[in-house]
């Protein structure tokens, strides 16, 4: 079941996309705002297309993953007339509100709109490790459901075409939440020479430790809003430690600045009386 699938952006990720369009045996044409970078889709079977206009007209469907949101408007808005009755998924990376914006201007143009989030690198495009999220039209979605499998596993998350970059965001936030504890405790024992490679050997089970027992027991809590039942960590222990974590940064010397805004939310969780309940409760306390 051969379809046309047209690309724009031939950057890292967009380059990965076409690529999985033309494994998958999709008639793929591609196009991007400096020329050169397509020589090797080219040698791979895809359509080179010299302007936006033309790519467009190639295909029903056309996929988008430029660097960001304005990168986007000033690519499309121009060529409006030729997008018109179209389907156009946008996987470039941007806010709730952006993607918004881009459906209702799609609307206004005729053209069938769904936002999207990719949950992988480059590398990992059409492997099973892949899986991207995807909001806005769920009929545009379901007929190019197929296709967009070829990138890795397809979420559709509503409607609400804000949705895919909520929990893309969201994802992403955890990620770099994640990587920069990393980054401080490799820093903290590169501070005594001790080698990285050595020091894994202890730093991924660990969190593999924590997560397995935490993630699910934080959902629960978070869904129920009981902080309180089964607590084994209480908050106030916690907070009672954290100071360490920044002396031993400052006396090693390494910056504690990742560390101070995670104590700054500790010492006002137990201000305002949370000190018994589970660490989970500063959840709660980011609500602004
Ligand atoms: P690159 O920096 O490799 O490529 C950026 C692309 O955007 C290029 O094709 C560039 O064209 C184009 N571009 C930038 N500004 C404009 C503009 N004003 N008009 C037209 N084209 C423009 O980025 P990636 O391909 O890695 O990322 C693309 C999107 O995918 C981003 O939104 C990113 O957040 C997202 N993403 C990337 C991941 C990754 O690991 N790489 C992972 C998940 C999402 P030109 O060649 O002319 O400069």
């Amino acid at each position: 079941n051969v379809s046309r699938v047209t690309v724009l952006g031939l950057g890292a990720m967009g380059t990965a996309l076409a690529e999985a369009f033309l494994a998958g045996g999709h008639a793929t044409t591609v196009w991007n705002r400096t020329p050169g970078k397509d020589e090797a889709l080219v040698a791979k079977g895809a359509l080179r297309a010299e302007t936006v206009a033309e790519a467009i007209a190639a295909s029903p469907l056309v996929v988008v993953c430029l660097l960001d949101d304005a990168s986007v408007r000033e690519v499309l808005e121009p060529v409006a007339d030729a997008l018109s009755g179209r389907a156009v998924v946008n996987l470039t990376n941007g806010t709730p509100a952006q993607a918004r914006a881009m459906a209702v201007w799609a609307a206004e143009q005729g053209v069938d709109y769904v936002d999207g989030g990719i949950m992988a690198i480059p590398p990992g495009i059409g492997t099973p490790h892949a899986f991207l999220l995807y909001s806005g039209s769920s009929v545009t979605f379901e007929a190019h459901r197929e296709v967009l499998e070829l990138l890795g596993a397809a979420h559709f998350l509503g409607d609400d075409a804000g949705l895919a970059a909520l929990y893309d965001l969201a994802l992403l936030s955890g990620m770099y939440g994640l990587f920069a504890g990393v980054w401080q405790a490799v820093a903290l024992v590169r501070s005594e020479n001790v080698r990285a490679t050595e020091f894994m050997a202890f730093l991924k089970p660990w969190l593999s430790a924590m997560f397995e027992g935490n993630l699910d027991r934080l959902a629960t809590q978070v869904d129920s809003g009981d902080y309180m039942t089964g607590v084994v960590s209480n908050l106030a222990m916690q907070a009672a430690a954290f100071p360490n974590f920044i002396t031993v940064a400052e006396e090693q010397g390494v910056r504690p600045d990742l560390m101070l805004p995670i104590k700054d939310l500790l010492d006002r969780a137990v201000a305002e009386g949370h000190g018994a309940g589970d660490a989970t409760v500063a959840i709660e306390l980011l609500k602004n």
